[in-house]
């Protein structure tokens, strides 16, 4: 039953998309004023009309719509990455994992969702206003139970003993390899997403030093070609988002 306070995703007759809170008040859109109120104490589903008589459904958000709606500080990473860093390094409900830059908070809300509410995860973010950011996104998702963000700079150490898996979306992650093999347990991975391949090359120079450290380090980019499906044809869109990252995997002996 959706409640005073709880947050709403309400879908119009176009598909057009609104997070809202669920209080006695006014919304206004452009298919007209909806009056809140009328959900409470309705079931996720329900259907309410504007004083227009437009038809807006309003369903439990999921973390991709707080995403799409939560503000941004820095460039987040893309689900389509968020999802294979989570496959690839077998992130689970319970796991403790140390994040660094939190940025605007995405990547940790996948991955506290993905940990659950018996794991943990710890992030790193060194700018302040970019830590304000991701705090306000993580309270938004409902995670502040699991996730501890901290306003300093990870190159400088890591204060946690033990991690299951480190995962990094900042400029030099191989600045991090020294903390690394001092907290992370063996079997658990050390993720770096990286937009350039010159970041890649770098961090592998770094990684000689480390090297019996980790297994044989994997480097992956995803790409997702979306289909436009239409009576009389489907084929590939004609656009793409050709580029987010390179994605580095490295496995704690
Ligand atoms: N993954 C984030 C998301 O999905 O919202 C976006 C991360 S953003 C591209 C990179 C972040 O790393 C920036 O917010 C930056 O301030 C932070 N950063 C850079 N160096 C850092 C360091 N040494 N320690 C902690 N954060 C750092």
């Amino acid at each position: 039953m959706i409640s005073v306070g709880d947050r709403v995703l309400l879908v119009d007759p176009r598909g057009k998309r609104y997070l809202v809170k669920v209080e006695d008040k006014e919304f206004h859109t452009d298919l007209g004023i909806l009056n809140l109120g009328e959900l409470i104490g309705k079931p996720y589903g329900a259907k309410i009309q504007s004083h227009r008589g437009e038809t807006f459904t309003a369903l439990k958000p999921d973390i991709n719509d707080i995403i799409a709606k939560m503000r941004r500080g820095p460039q987040i990473v893309h689900p389509k990455d968020a999802g294979i860093i989570i496959a690839y390094a077998g992130i689970s409900p319970g796991d403790t994992v140390i994040e660094a830059g939190a940025g605007s908070g995405a990547l940790t809300i996948f991955l506290a969702n993905a940990v659950g509410p018996t794991g943990k995860v710890i992030s790193y973010e060194v700018r302040k206003d970019f830590y304000e950011i991701a705090k306000k996104n993580v309270e938004l998702a409902g995670f502040s139970d699991r996730v501890v963000l901290k306003n300093k700079s990870i190159y400088d150490g890591i204060d946690e003993k033990e991690a299951d898996h480190i995962v990094l979306d900042l400029p030099q992650p191989e600045n991090v390899l020294p903390h690394a093999v001092d907290v992370l347990r063996p079997g658990g991975y050390f993720v770096a997403y990286t937009p350039c391949m010159n970041q890649v090359h770098r961090f592998f120079r770094a990684l000689e030093e480390f090297k019996g450290e980790f297994m044989r380090p994997r480097v992956v980019e995803v790409l997702v070609r979306e289909q436009e499906v239409k009576r009389e044809c489907m084929r590939p869109k004609t656009t793409m988002l050709a580029h987010t990252g390179y994605i580095t995997f490295l496995r704690k002996l």
